[in-house]
């Protein structure tokens, strides 16, 4: 399989090439990005490009996007309805930006007649969408910290007392806000890790979030 990964920061796409590796359950090679991102808007605005790039010019099988809620709102089973999308939901607003893109491609055309078996996503690139909640450093200290969980965000969200801010998850990962890239990429990768062979506590405590994003990597094996 080929993948491309699409993040707010190189560290985070270190975290998540560990990630997408325990829930497939199978190596992949991880294609080069045509452009960066940095943050939010950033990601949702190279989406279309990097998605045209991906489909043209390479042969990528998916395109794996994950980026921080920050306060914005959490994807719910509601946001799920046919034809709906939530306008603030970063999920439902990535998902839509790569349906508009994918809707008007042509066909791929085959590389060559002698071509290996393509993948799954021969045809189109298929895309696997999480939201870290309310960013990733949460997703690191899960299994480490309890009172880590979509569930505490929401609650806070909800009474207007956040459980933790994004500083202080930084602080509990890095031991600073300000970590240098090289220690974010050490740090986040020894904390994912920890989930090798078995993603059932990230669901758990993450499901809107990281189950999105481990629902749709499943539906690519199931083809
Ligand atoms: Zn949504």
């Amino acid at each position: 399989m080929k993948l491309a990964i699409l993040s707010e920061s190189p560290a985070d796409e270190a975290a998540l090439r560990v990630l997408v590796e325990y829930v497939l359950g199978r190596p992949f090679d991880t294609l080069p990005l045509s452009l960066r991102a940095r943050g939010w808007p950033s990601v949702e605005q190279v989406l279309p490009p990097i998605v045209r790039h991906l489909h043209f010019q390479t042969e990528a099988d998916g395109l794996v996007v994950v980026v921080d809620s920050d306060d914005s709102v959490v994807h719910t089973p509601a946001h799920e309805a046919p034809g709906y999308h939530h306008p603030f939901c970063r999920i439902c607003r990535l998902r839509h930006a790569f349906r508009r893109t994918v809707k008007n491609l042509p066909p791929r055309r085959q590389v060559s007649p002698n071509a290996a078996p393509a993948g799954p996503g021969e045809a189109r690139v298929l895309r696997a969408i999480g939201l870290a909640v309310p960013a990733i450093e949460a997703w690191y200290l899960c299994g480490r910290d309890t009172s880590i969980t979509e569930a505490a965000w929401l609650d806070g969200q909800a009474s207007g007392r956040p459980p933790y801010t994004r500083r202080e998850l930084k602080w509990r990962v890095y031991g600073t806000d300000r970590p240098t890239l090289p220690f974010e990429v050490k740090r986040a990768v020894q904390e994912v890790s920890r989930h090798r062979g078995d993603v059932r506590r990230l669901e758990n405590d993450f499901p809107a979030g990281f189950g999105s994003l481990a629902r749709d990597l499943r539906d690519w094996l199931a083809g």
